[in-house]
C-alpha cells in the first residue's frame, strides 16, 4: 500500500436538483484523459458509497497532492441555480463521517480537508482564506467539520 497522509473532500459541482451517476462521472473523467474516475470514492445523494478507484491506486484529484492522498467526492455542491452551496443530504453527511472514520482507522496520521483548502497561499500567511480559493469545492468547511474525527483517532 502506498503511504497516505491526506484525505481530500470534493463535490461533483453538479446541481442539487440533478442526478449525476458514477457512470457519468467516470465517462466525464475519461473524456478528460483519465484511465478511470479520478476519485477513490463517490457518495450519492442517497448516502450510497461507491468505490471508484482502489485505494492502492493513486487518485487524480488535486494537482501536487495525489500521490499520498485519498479523494472522496459527494454528489452535488451547487444549488438549483448553479451557485456553490453545501447541498449534502443527511444521508451523505452520515456516510462521509462513516467513511472518513474508517479511513482514519487505517491511516491515522491523515489530515482531512476540502479541495479548496489546498489552494495556493497567495499572501504567505499560512492560512488559505476565502479570497485565495481557486475554486469553491467542496462548498463547505471540511477542516473544522472533521477536526474532531482526526483528533479522536490520534488520541487512541
Ligand atoms: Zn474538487
Amino acid at each position: 500500500m502506498r503511504m497516505i497522509n491526506l484525505i481530500v473532500i470534493h463535490c461533483s459541482a453538479t446541481r442539487e436538483n440533478t442526478d449525476y451517476s458514477p457512470e457519468r462521472l467516470e465517462s466525464d473523467h475519461k473524456a478528460r484523459g483519465f484511465l478511470r474516475a479520478g476519485y477513490n470514492f463517490y457518495i450519492r445523494k442517497s448516502g450510497e458509497i461507491v468505490d471508484l478507484r482502489p485505494l492502492e491506486q493513486i487518485p487524480a484529484h488535486v494537482r501536487g497532492y495525489n500521490k499520498h492522498s485519498i479523494g472522496i467526492c459527494y454528489e452535488g455542491g451547487l444549488d438549483a441555480s448553479g451557485q456553490a452551496q453545501d447541498t449534502r443530504t443527511e444521508a451523505q453527511k452520515t456516510s462521509l463521517i462513516r467513511l472518513i472514520q474508517h479511513l482514519l482507522t487505517r491511516f491515522p496520521d491523515s489530515r482531512v480537508c476540502g479541495h479548496r483548502d489546498l489552494s495556493e497561499d497567495l499572501n504567505g500567511d499560512g492560512v488559505i482564506s476565502p479570497d485565495e480559493w481557486s475554486k469553491q469545492c467542496p462548498s463547505f468547511d471540511a477542516i473544522p467539520e472533521y477536526k474532531e474525527l482526526a483528533y479522536g483517532q490520534r488520541k487512541r
